[in-house]
């Protein structure tokens, strides 16, 4: 295992220094944003009631807009999840007979709920009389041809782009393929909206959607921008007239973004923030190592180790149900919480495998924390991201691999 650790590390060498370099510039805009805020130490205070000029609430806010070139920013603990954000916005700006296209392929899980296309589900878009669709993919990537079609013949209210494959196996978007995609439906229909699902892509790179002409983001605070230590919430940023909208959603219409208090106080969110570029290299850089690892053993992998990287995402083919079962293991006893525990395959609510997981997460369901997830199917894939700390990640994807290599079959 020491030789594999150290081959596997000579493989990342290249691809660590390009994250290094990105995790300095993100640092430094994070840091240049506290510092223009004037971010005090009496900002961090716990607030009670209607949370009228929380000063913790709003500098945050300012902080968050400045970093991701937002003119405003809803940055709240009570976004229960990165979806509850994501849905804020689209419940926000769509009314009935009003359209929604998602322009590259079917949405995340979650937002298939909020959207209920694929199934039913009680208050969805659809039940509200938003007319939805989607623009396939071809060949497993966006389709510009399509996507030009479909925007000029719907003129869409909305587009919706995920940043991240999520939990799909086409390559995740680049800032510069967004920066097409958003330019081609500006061009077709100016006064379409487009949204773009942030999730696991905030600090990947050097720029972030809106500079790539987006209108409106929004993502999770138990993923990247929390750093690994927010506890819980969701952010929005971008263009003021639609992020007020959606806090007129998430409060009350009329009540908007004035109020919302918090007891528990703001500073693991400052925190976090300040922590997120280079808590998201960690994680990356824990992919590549995963990624480099594994090939070695003759597994296939996804990105490969020099391909660049757009979100934490690491996929690797184990070939059969065994191999995944050991993978799980490995990485669940080598997590700092719950090492104890031996993940098994189960059935679960909207999938329709059996999903096997591993996670020791400090923050319940962090997925900036190390875990490990997927489907019991072929090609047996498992989804590894996350780890707040590259040495963790070391450790435990090679006690994953020392599993595979002691009991498990295929490859090498
Ligand atoms: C995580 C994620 C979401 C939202 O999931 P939550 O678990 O509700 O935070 C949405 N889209 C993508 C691409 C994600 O990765």
């Amino acid at each position: 295992m020491d030789t594999l650790r150290q081959e596997a590390l000579q493989a990342c060498a290249a691809q660590f220094a390009v994250i290094d370099a990105v995790s300095l510039y993100n640092t430094e805009k994070v840091l240049a944003a506290y510092r223009k805020a004037q971010v005090s130490a009496y900002q961090f205070a716990g607030t009670s009631g209607y949370g009228y000029s929380d000063l913790g609430r709003e500098k945050l806010a300012e902080v968050f807009a400045a970093v991701f070139k937002a003119e405003k920013a809803l940055v709240r603990p009570h976004f229960v999840s990165g979806t509850h954000a994501l849905a804020t916005v689209l419940c926000a700006l769509l009314q009935q007979g009003d359209m929604l296209i998602s322009l590259v392929g079917a949405p995340y899980d979650t937002m298939q709920g909020v959207i209920g296309h694929a199934r039913p589900s009680r208050h969805s878009l659809k039940e509200r009389g938003v007319r939805y669709k989607e623009v396939p993919l071809k060949d497993n990537a966006y389709d510009l041809q399509a996507i030009r079609g479909a925007v000029a013949a719907d003129k869409p209210k909305v587009v919706l782009l995920q940043r991240s494959r999520g939990y799909s196996s086409r390559a995740s978007l680049t800032i510069d393929d967004l920066r097409k995609i958003i330019a081609a439906v500006k061009k077709e229909s100016p006064e379409t909206i487009c949204f773009v699902d942030n999730c696991y892509g905030e600090f990947a790179a050097t720029e972030e959607p809106l500079e790539a002409g987006a209108d409106i983001i929004a993502g999770s605070l138990i993923k990247n921008p929390g750093g690994g230590i927010a506890p819980t919430g969701g952010y929005i940023a971008g263009r003021a007239d639609l992020v007020d909208c959606a806090a007129d959603y998430l409060t009350a219409p009329g009540l908007g973004s004035e109020l919302g208090s918090y007891a528990g106080g703001y500073r693991l969110f400052f925190q976090g923030f300040f922590m997120a570029p280079h808590v998201t290299a960690q994680a990356i850089k824990g992919a590549v190592f995963a990624a480099a690892v594994f090939e070695r053993l003759g597994f296939a992998v996804s990105p490969s180790v020099a391909a660049p990287r757009c979100d934490l995402i690491q996929t690797i083919a184990l070939q059969n149900e065994g191999n995944m079962r050991l993978f799980c293991q490995g990485i669940q006893s080598f997590s700092p919480v719950d090492a104890h525990v031996t993940p098994i395959p189960d059935a679960m609510p909207g999938y329709a495998d059996k999903i096997i997981m591993a996670a020791g997460d400090f923050v319940q369901g962090s997925s900036i924390e190390l875990s490990a997830d997927g489907p019991i199917r072929e090609p047996y894939l498992i989804y590894l991201q996350g780890g707040i700390v590259l040495e963790h990640n070391i450790l435990a994807v090679l006690a994953a691999a020392q599993y595979i290599c002691e009991k498990g079959g295929g490859a090498r």
